[in-house]
């Protein structure tokens, strides 16, 4: 057997399918052998971590908004990037919108790319974006590589990636079916929003009002009917309210292909304990009551709720409005790519989940979900992708130390469990100076 680059020993080796002591060994930037500690496997560099260290595999963040070009000035590649390896995530997928052009065209496609070429830290592939007019380029950016298509049933909050009418979402599951590609959806009804109180002033009660369950789960079983008529997979974005999680069980059941995420802040924070005027933690859906961030930790265990990503949304600090604190004005949107894993931890941990389920929620199951099949997984053969976590080590949040290109975030001042000590992608440790990501396609081997 040829020698091996580089071999962890830990006591503590995490999958989705369990933790064990191992020697994981790595060749050419790939996982190539997986053996009991005990058997003291040895590469041309060995690491032994300390006992109380999890070795975990790189987190994959399905729903990051990067925002270059175009809107650089509010989150860019070598930001975005350097602050997912600083909170061990290996892999992103960027968003189609907010940066300019919008990824809607096989040329935006391009712009994207060459943007992100050359300062990228971690990997990072795209997802496509599905507007009116734009069907006719979906196959198209389907064979470039995008890993699916996202779209909006209401505002999006830019005027350059409208939404998508009822009939045009299923219009385009039809289109989409027809080459098995995914449809991305957030999943607010645009009516409900319409007829529910606009948003204004500094209350947060006010803000929640205006965003209402109803919309999410109006929406949500609106997606899966357009899913079962055509088809199509869907997966619905940042799930807020828990209320819509019978009509998914019920759809699975069915046989209608559909998956869920959520993301830290819902797991995090409760709306009771929002300050009126803290419009850092104003997100779409919004941060819902307590009882309904019980029922998604519910859901998580039930593995109804697939995986938690992050949705880093960031927008210039003006744009947050932290200075009238009206929800109304207020980017919506929450920053905490370099935190999530912490975030989730910390409350995973003390509701008496594990790092197998924490690996399951935010490595294993977006990868699986974007189609990632050598990401997210600490096995033969999938890239050497890894998070050295310390778990029991915990840290106060000091925006100053974050990579975000605004270091605003509502985690600021919140004490979190677990740090994050390595990030090593493909083999090699990465550094934030010399970046080695690269960028991702789908349906690459
Ligand atoms: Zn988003």
């Amino acid at each position: 057997m040829a020698q091996l680059d580089l071999v962890f020993q830990a006591q503590r080796v995490v999958t989705s399918a369990g933790e064990a002591a191992r020697c994981v060994g790595v060749r050419g930037g790939v996982i190539s052998a997986i053996e009991p500690l005990d058997h003291d496997l040895r590469g041309t560099r060995t690491v032994r971590l300390d006992d109380e260290v999890a070795l975990l595999p790189g987190l994959v963040d399905t729903h990051v908004h990067v925002n270059e070009p175009g809107r650089t000035e509010w989150e860019g590649f070598a930001s975005a990037t350097r602050a997912a390896a600083a909170g061990g995530v290996t892999t992103i997928l960027d968003m189609p919108l907010n940066s300019i052009p919008p990824t809607c065209t096989v040329r935006a496609l391009g712009l994207k790319r060459a943007a992100a070429a050359g300062q990228c830290h971690v990997d990072v592939g795209f997802w496509g974006g599905a507007i009116p007019g734009n069907l006719e380029q979906l196959r198209g950016l389907h064979e470039a590589g995008v890993f699916g298509f996202k779209c909006f049933l209401l505002n999006s909050g830019v005027e350059e990636f409208p939404y998508l009418t009822a009939g045009e979402l299923e219009e385009y599951l039809a289109v989409l079916s027809g080459f098995g590609a995914l449809m991305i959806v957030h999943a607010e009804d645009s009516d409900v929003i319409e007829r529910a109180p606009a948003p204004a002033g500094g209350r947060y009660a006010d803000f929640l009002r205006s965003r209402p369950r109803a919309a999410e789960n109006i929406a949500v079983a609106n997606v899966i009917e357009a899913a079962r008529h055509t088809g199509a997979r869907v997966h619905v974005l940042h799930l807020s309210s828990s209320d819509a999680v019978p009509a998914i069980v019920s759809a699975r059941r069915d046989g209608v292909q559909v998956t869920v995420e959520t993301c830290p802040h819902y797991l995090f924070f409760d709306a009771e304990l929002v300050p009126n005027g803290a419009t850092q933690l104003k997100c779409c859906p919004p941060i819902r009551e307590a009882d309904n961030r019980q029922e998604l930790w519910r859901a998580l265990a039930d593995g109804v709720i697939d995986c938690v990503v992050s949705d880093h949304s960031p927008s210039t600090v003006d744009r947050k409005c932290l200075d009238t604190g009206d929800f109304g004005t207020a980017w919506g949107g929450i920053s905490s790519l370099q935190v999530g894993l912490s975030a989730v931890w910390t409350e995973a941990h003390a509701r008496g989940f594990t790092l197998v389920d924490v690996v399951r929620w935010m490595a294993d199951g977006p990868a699986r979900i974007a189609g990632l099949r050598r990401k997210g997984r600490i096995e033969l053969g999938a890239q050497a992708d890894f998070c050295i976590f310390s778990p029991d080590q915990a840290y106060l949040v000091d925006p100053g130390r974050l990579h975000h290109r605004n270091p605003l975030t509502p985690y600021a001042g919140q004490t979190l469990a677990g740090v994050i000590r390595e990030t090593w992608l493909r083999g090699e440790p990465v550094s934030g100076e010399q970046p080695t990501g690269r960028l991702i396609s789908r349906a690459e081997p």
